[in-house]
């Protein structure tokens, strides 16, 4: 039996969410358009055990979406854009939809994406913005999709904090 365990991803629109995914997996970042709906990836941590990274669209129309999208989440990745400070605000809507689907106690990453177009908010906010939203942030992290930088560190501690759960006896 394979165990899978949910991962959510989110923030606005343009963050560099898919980017990301496609930058863990070697992809060509020009080739990324904007999602559509959901997209999915998946990351084996070992023989019995895969993360399924759920990638959600920023536009408006997908909405409807956000119940079933972060319904039995196990720990979620909230991204935005170190060059547009708004993306950083809006993490508290974002933390808001995500406590309504996945409860209050799901741990989260947060993730400064595009460090290479220059950091346009100071430590300062970004703390404050990250202690307002109300969740059990297990960790910070800032990353360039662009330039593969801090990608991996993020995937690789994402698998580190389930590489010691055991699947459940079947006996
Ligand atoms: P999403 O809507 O959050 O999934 O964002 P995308 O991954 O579609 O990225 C939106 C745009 O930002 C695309 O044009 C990407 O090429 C660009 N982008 C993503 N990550 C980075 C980054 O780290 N640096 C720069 N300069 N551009 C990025
Ligand atoms: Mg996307």
């Amino acid at each position: 039996m394979v165990r899978i365990v949910k991962v959510v991803m989110a923030g606005d629109g343009g963050v560099g969410k898919t980017s990301l995914l496609e930058s863990y997996k070697g992809g060509n970042l020009s080739k990324v358009t904007m999602t559509i709906g959901v997209n999915l990836m998946s990351i084996k941590v070992d023989e019995n055990f895969s993360l399924q990274i759920w990638d959600l669209s920023g536009q408006e129309q997908y909405r409807f979406l956000i119940d079933v999208f972060f319904r039995g989440a196990k720990l979620a990745i909230l991204v935005f854009d170190l060059s547009r400070p708004v993306t950083l605000y809006n993490l508290k809507k974002w933390a808001e939809v995500l406590k309504e689907g996945a409860g209050p106690k799901i741990p989260t990453i947060v993730v400064g994406n595009k460090k290479d177009l220059g950091k346009q908010v100071p430590d300062e906010t970004i703390k404050e913005v990250i202690d307002s939203l109300g969740l059990p942030i297990i960790k910070y992290m800032e990353t360039s999709a662009l330039q593969h930088e801090g990608v991996i560190e993020l995937f690789d501690y994402l698998k580190s904090l389930f590489s010691k759960i055991k699947p459940a006896s079947t006996s």
